[in-house]
């Protein structure tokens, strides 16, 4: 491991992939202190973060990037009393919250002031500053999780909102719930000059990358990365390095990237996973990312992890 690979693990190489930056003060200690995030709400510089089930709704035309007043918020739609508190930006001192709102996205693109997009294509076009989808990846993930887990886990009857919704508890057990985040493995793996890239059957066409998978439990990060990578391409890995990570909000995953030193060589993609697997070498990985490779393939686009363990190794900085 080189001297830079063993600096915080946020250093300006990660600091350009989508979702790491954000800059709330989260304000844990508080949350359980209804009164105080009430009067956060209703005060003139709360923003509220808004969703449909599947997109985000952004402000069109109020000088605001993701962020709508309440009035507006609770105009289309929005309910009081299900406001997740995200926290207190300390630059400006606006505290945000997110919520979603239970109406297709046509309705909402139709209303005048109101833009509706996928947050993938959102980080794709670059346009936001990277402490906005920061908040935005804090906001998919806890308004998934509120949207998907509704009913006590332990007894099936309905549950509500606490902590400023970083908790939701069980009127009829007792029970209380918490807010999931799933580590998933994401490893460039190289026998030193070449790197393994296989190809998932979801990706657009053309697009190779690192092999991926999500964490078991009772797993180490090592032999996570391990136990996928044999299973998607037949490689024994040995040693296993952390490089950086990333949230991931599609729903509400953390990206583990890691470097991993292959053991053995020859690729058996017997399991569905990969359509495509195999060693590429510098040259040609520096074509895929050139746009100059003979077949068109490339590597993914820099709002993800990938493209940063592809590059930096390329670039021998990891
Ligand atoms: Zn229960």
């Amino acid at each position: 491991m080189t001297a830079h690979a063993a600096e915080p693990i946020h250093d300006p190489m990660t600091a350009e992939m989508s979702f790491t930056a954000n800059t709330l003060d989260r304000q844990a200690v508080q949350r359980s202190d209804t009164a105080y995030l009430q009067d956060l709400l209703e005060g003139p510089a709360a923003r509220i973060v808004l969703s449909t089930p599947t997109k985000l709704i952004l402000p069109d035309n109020t000088g605001e990037t993701i962020g709508h007043q309440l009035d507006a918020a609770l105009a289309v739609g929005a309910d009081r009393r299900e406001m997740v508190f995200l926290g207190v930006e300390p630059s400006t001192a606006k505290p945000y919250f997110a919520t979603t709102i239970d109406r297709d996205d046509d309705e909402i693109a139709a209303m005048p002031g109101l833009k509706v997009i996928d947050l993938r294509t959102l980080a794709l076009r670059a346009e936001l500053p990277p402490s906005d989808l920061g908040i935005l990846a804090q906001a998919r993930a806890l308004i998934h999780w509120h949207r998907t887990h509704r009913f006590c886990s332990r007894c099936g009857q309905p549950s509500k909102m606490a902590e400023g919704g970083y908790r939701r508890d069980c009127g009829s057990c007792g029970g209380h719930h918490f807010p999931r985040t799933d580590p998933c493995v994401i490893m460039l793996i190289t026998d030193g000059e070449r790197a393994l890239l296989g190809r998932p059957p979801r990706l657009p066409e053309g697009i190779f990358t690192t092999l991926a998978g999500f964490m078991e439990p009772g797993e180490t990060i090592e032999d996570a990365v391990r136990r996928e990578t044999l299973e998607e391409s037949g490689i024994r890995v040995g040693k296993v390095t952390l490089i950086s990570d990333q949230p991931w909000p599609f729903p509400a995953n953390l990206m583990l990237g890691c470097l991993g030193e292959a053991l053995s060589f020859d690729i058996d993609i017997e399991d569905d996973e990969l359509e495509a697997c195999r060693w590429c070498d510098r040259a040609e990985v520096r074509q895929m990312i050139d746009g100059t490779h003979p077949d068109g393939d490339i590597i993914p686009p820099s709002i993800s992890i990938a493209h940063h363990l592809i590059t930096g190794w390329l670039e021998r900085r990891l």
